[in-house]
């Protein structure tokens, strides 16, 4: 069975064909990107084969499915024979709000829910729900699957999404926490409890997604019970260029002082900010640790606090869970930042965490980080938010 993987942005589309006939194997993936832009551009990649950059205006997002499912019957470089190969589509889909605590096949019903939900993630849902209907036009007969960022999070007990602002804003309007990252928080503790041969319904686990955008959860028995993302993905942690939790009145007072009004404010929080507003240097957690290897003392502040925050949301986590088994780091910096797994994860001796940085050198893998004596395992665990996809894909496209 081939399954199409779809993660439609305002002006992109990520894309990766999926065979999950036995082991899942990539059999081509690519961005469609600057949708709607003079100048747009995409990209295929077959596995084992080179790379094909095309570049020339793509006016809209079915424009640029249909570049996709043209490079993939390519008689040149394609991968399938004809589109009556692809057995099903999932789509990555922002907000699932409390409609969705599942994956769902998508129906008349999934598609008004996901289109209301284009009130609280205007950036996100619409551009989701054109990929579906563009997908309904181009291949009418093909099952289609909704996957969720929210919906592993709806497990939250009410004491941990709800705000401190009257109840009504949650009850008129649905102002609470969802959190993000969700198929990344499960696939990551799932693996790692494989990997561990341990039964995730008796364990304690606290999972960092730390990528542009990051966020850290508290697992409790195999469910989320708290999450540092909010309403939107703009809360938590410090991220790349997103502010994380911050004094509200703060916002207001600069909003005031600069002049900003609602979209300046709204891009300060999210384009301007996190290590990359600290350091005025970059939001790449790699040239940011050259740019810290260089004297750069911002840059060495930026991840500073970076690593710190982590720390502050495990020593949180464990005291929501009363405890921790499970500690893991997982995401672009996650995987491959040992110096962040270890900064955040310094002197947490009281909650048994101990790095072993012999260990700890590992990039892009799924290993133990802790020392042997350790209390609490530290793992760095590779996450696969597209296998997830698929997954869910299979199974709901067969009922
Ligand atoms: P996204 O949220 O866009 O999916 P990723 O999970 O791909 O992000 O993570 C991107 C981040 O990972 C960037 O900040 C990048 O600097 C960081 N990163 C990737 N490789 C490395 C590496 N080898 N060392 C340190 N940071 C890395």
């Amino acid at each position: 069975m081939n399954v199409l993987v779809l993660n439609c942005g305002s002006s992109s589309i990520k894309y990766q064909l999926l065979n999950m006939d036995g082991e899942p194997v990539v059999l081509a993936k690519g961005i469609v990107e600057k949708i709607g832009l003079t100048y747009g551009s995409f990209t295929y990649k077959p596995t084992g084969k080179d790379k094909v950059v095309i570049e020339q205006p793509i006016v809209d997002h079915s424009v640029g499915m249909d570049l996709i499912l043209k490079a993939l019957i390519d008689p040149n470089y394609g991968v399938l024979k004809s589109l009556q190969e692809i057995d099903a589509v999932g789509h990555r889909v922002a907000h699932g709000g409390e409609y969705f605590s599942e994956s769902v096949k998508i129906d008349q019903e999934a598609k008004t829910k996901i289109r209301a939900l284009g009130e609280i993630a205007p950036l996100h849902n619409p551009a989701n729900l054109k990929g579906i209907e563009t997908m309904e036009k181009l291949l009418p007969a093909v099952p289609q699957v909704a996957v969720f960022d929210t919906s592993f999070h709806q497990t939250l007990p009410k004491k941990a999404y709800i705000y401190g602002i009257p109840y009504e804003y949650y009850e008129e309007y649905g102002v609470r926490r969802y959190g993000f990252h969700g198929t990344s928080h499960k696939f990551v503790a799932e693996k790692a409890c494989r990997i561990l041969g341990w039964d995730i319904t008796q364990k304690k686990i606290i999972t960092c997604h730390l990528g542009n955008g990051a966020s850290i959860s508290a697992i409790d028995k195999g469910k989320s019970v708290d999450t540092s993302m909010g309403f939107t993905p703009v809360a938590g942690l410090v991220m790349g260029t997103r502010a994380g939790d911050l004094d509200l009145g703060a916002l207001l007072y600069i909003a005031e002082k600069e002049g900003l009004d609602l979209a300046k404010a709204n891009t300060l929080v999210n384009k301007k900010s996190g290590v990359q507003g600290i350091s005025g240097v970059s939001s790449d957690f790699r040239e940011l640790q050259a740019a810290m290897e260089q004297g750069n003392a911002r840059a060495a502040l930026a991840l500073d606090v970076f690593c710190y925050n982590v720390k502050k949301y495990i020593g949180a986590y464990a005291a929501v869970l009363n405890g921790v088994d499970l500690v893991i780091f997982t995401g672009g910096i996650g995987e491959n930042d040992d110096i962040v797994r270890r900064e955040s994860c310094k002197d947490m001796d009281y909650l048994g965490i101990r790095i072993d940085e012999q260990k700890n050198k590992v990039r892009s893998t799924d290993a133990i980080i802790s020392t042997a004596d350790a209390k609490t395992t530290v793992m760095t665990i590779t996450t696969d938010e597209e296998l997830v996809i698929a997954m869910d894909t299979v199974r709901l496209s067969k009922n």
